[in-house]
């Protein structure tokens, strides 16, 4: 079966000043699928998420959830839409306790058996957040501190979610835990848009794949023909 297109990015274009850094791309996103959008230091992965997200505004182009045209939206109200960015580097409220960062991801929920329902999933994937549920945030290793954000983004509900490096910075056994939670929370349904450097384990979890260079879109194949092709095996596995 095909899935239906989730999320579509028509021509998108970002700048910094006059520095183009996304140069009309497009995207489509399945419905239940991981989309890995791959490419090197610089190419416009973060910048496209923070286009989406609505953190930066693009110079033409356009994000549509179904029929719903997110392009000119307050970030707020596109994670109102099911729209929810984790972002790079962690940015998880280090004075608050687990539990309160986790409580503040559903803070525009009313469903209150749901949150509850959701905290203990996202507690069930992240044991070692409710081990330390009571503790402050910025006491969480580094690697804790990504799961948290995660956690966190979870608690919004969202429909689609966009991960911006989650692998970045941690241990080798960690980034395999991240990818093999990735792949779970995928496994519920869940839409991802995974941004990625470590681009042989994203193109493995990912059923369809984007090669960014230079702003631009060059490959776009399912993950495996993209794990396979000769120009991605020299140019990002090491030949
Ligand atoms: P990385 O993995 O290193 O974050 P990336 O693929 O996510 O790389 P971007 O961060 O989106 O790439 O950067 C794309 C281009 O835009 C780069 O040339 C970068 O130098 C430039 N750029 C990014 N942020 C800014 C900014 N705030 N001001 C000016 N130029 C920027």
């Amino acid at each position: 079966s095909n899935p239906a297109t989730i999320l579509q990015v028509r021509d998108l274009a970002v700048s910094y000043g006059h520095i183009e850094a996304v140069k009309g791309i497009e995207l489509d996103l399945k419905q239940g699928e991981i989309t890995a959008l791959v490419g090197a230091n610089g190419a416009g992965k973060s910048t496209t998420l923070l286009a989406i997200s609505g953190l930066l505004k693009p110079q033409r182009g356009q994000v549509l959830l179904g029929q719903q045209d997110l392009t000119r939206l307050a970030p707020h109200k596109i994670v109102q839409s099911g729209v929810v960015q984790v972002a790079e580097g962690r940015a998880t409220l280090t004075t608050l306790s687990v539990a309160e960062n986790l409580a503040l991801g559903a803070y525009t929920r009313q469903d209150k058996e749901n949150i509850a329902k959701d905290l203990d999933w996202v507690y069930s994937l992240f044991p070692v957040l409710r081990r330390r549920k009571d503790g402050l945030a910025g006491n969480l290793s580094g690697g804790e501190q990504q799961m948290l954000a995660i956690g966190r983004a979870l608690m919004a509900k969202p429909r689609v979610l966009l991960l911006d490096e989650p692998s970045m910075g941690l241990a080798p056994l960690l980034v395999q835990e991240i990818f093999r939670i990735v792949e779970e929370i995928n496994r519920t349904g869940l839409t991802i848009l995974l941004v990625e450097q470590n681009v042989r384990q994203a193109l493995r979890i990912a059923q369809h794949g984007y090669v960014l260079e230079n702003g631009k879109i060059v490959l776009a194949d399912s993950g495996s023909n993209l794990l396979n092709n000769p120009k991605v095996l020299e140019a990002y596995l090491g030949g």
